[in-house]
């Protein structure tokens, strides 16, 4: 569920008309609303009611600072993977005591500044990780709390590039070496082996994978308390996916992961994280562009958008699908039309959709992308010298940009022409 809708024939974020932003900061532009991504934040924390739960935020799916205070001020703790995000999550309010650090390539001045700043946890992925985690600690006088991710080797049935609990993938290590990695965890002064951690992918339209890696994890709990670990704390990543297309079968819920959760792990008494991404930015956010040009092709037509795979790659990068909707409400019976939506980026592969069904449009009609609130303003970039499109928070009747479009000049002063030029 989101809170973009047609309103007396005209698409809404929350209660202001979505014609009225592109008026305001022009187009292209994402924008969010607050009402989703609290609603978002909501369900997970409902879901694990019962249990002592933390829901961390993966601030990757979507890390602009008014996301992370909106969500921060809702009790949120974040999931970082770099130490960019560290100090955004920071920068933002988020106490170190509610921050998680995961990712397989922390470096040690990472993992400094995160032990300075405060941390709640590293989510170790490897034994070289872990010697460099202990000596760093150990130099500053300091004992880092620690999971360790294993790899369960199971299939999460979602796009190979988003794929992450399979044997072959780089993270975590392998769940059946975990009993002799605890121990060397166990054997080293610098750290305290607090829990277990996984994530085996994004965008699981199935609990099937998810209760397959927690019923393995519920054993290893066991084995490692057998083992003399006090493992008390389970980290069970993200990955629960959202509906791109509204026809589709709508993913499990919440509500339903939750219960799953309580079933396979509730009796072990351990503290519970998740950390969702996707499920709470993804619908929270529209991308809009403004048509450029209908070409007639010879055998099919293409709406040329200002919008383009530099500010949306997920298309171009995983083959995703996006609703893509006129702003003006189409009319009961209106002809559709058929298009394939590319943006002006010199590449083939900057097309949105091909063959795309939609309600006709025309040069300088607005258009929506659905579901792009997640891995959309992030992956952004500036190929072909497109300035980073903004992104504006809206809240009920009002919004806010939370980050302005950049002006040619300051793109340009960004480099440097060396004294020999
Ligand atoms: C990307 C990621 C997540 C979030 O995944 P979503 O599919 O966006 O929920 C959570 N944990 C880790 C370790 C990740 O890498």
């Amino acid at each position: 569920m989101d809170h973009f809708l047609y309103r007396n024939g005209a698409l809404h974020a929350e209660d202001v008309p979505v014609a009225e932003i592109a008026a305001a900061v022009g187009t292209p532009f994402y924008v969010y609303s607050t009402a989703t991504l609290l609603r978002h934040f909501q369900l997970f924390d409902d879901a694990l009611e019962g249990l002592d739960h933390l829901v961390c935020y993966a601030m990757k799916a979507a890390s602009n600072q008014a996301i992370l205070a909106t969500l921060a001020q809702a009790g949120a703790g974040m999931d970082v993977v770099s130490g960019g995000e560290y100090m955004r999550a920071k920068a933002a309010g988020v106490p170190g005591d509610k921050i998680v650090f995961s990712g397989v390539g922390k470096t040690a001045a990472e993992i400094r500044l995160a032990l300075e700043g405060g941390i709640r946890q590293f989510n170790v992925e490897s034994e070289p990780e872990m010697e460099v985690l202990n000596a760093t600690a150990l130099a500053m006088g300091k004992i880092a709390p620690i999971t360790i991710r294993v790899n369960p080797d199971v299939d999460a049935k979602t796009h190979a590039k988003i794929a992450t609990g399979k044997s072959e993938n780089k993270f975590g290590i392998p769940i059946s070496r975990a009993r002799e990695v605890y121990a060397l965890a166990a054997s080293m002064d610098g750290l305290d082996v607090i829990g277990i951690d996984v994530h085996i992918g994004s965008q699981l339209t199935d609990l099937a994978p998810f209760e397959l890696a927690y019923q393995k994890v519920a054993e290893l709990t066991e084995q490692l308390r057998a083992d003399g670990h006090d493992i008390r704390r389970l980290d069970l990543g993200g990955g629960l996916g959202i509906p791109y297309a509204r026809d589709n079968q709508a993913p499990p819920l919440p509500l339903d992961y939750g219960a799953m959760i309580k079933r396979t792990l509730g009796h072990l008494g351990c503290e519970i994280e998740i950390e969702p991404g996707r499920l709470i930015a993804g619908n929270a956010g529209l991308m809009v562009s403004e048509v450029i040009y209908v070409k007639s092709g010879e055998d099919r037509d293409f709406l040329i958008i200002d919008g383009a795979m530099n500010d949306l790659i997920r298309p171009a990068m995983y083959e995703a699908y996006h609703d893509i909707i006129p702003v003006v409400e189409p009319a009961p019976g209106a002809e559709p039309a058929t298009f394939d939506i590319v943006g002006p980026v010199c590449e083939t592969g900057d097309t949105f959709a091909r063959g795309r069904q939609m309600p006709a449009v025309a040069a300088g009609d607005l258009v929506a992308f659905r579901s792009a609130g997640a891995y959309g303003a992030v992956m952004s970039s500036e190929y072909n010298s497109r300035p980073l499109i903004p992104e504006v928070l809206v809240n009920e009747d009002q919004f806010a940009v939370i980050r302005r479009r950049p002006t040619f000049d300051e793109m340009i002063k960004r480099d440097t022409i060396p004294e020999w030029l």
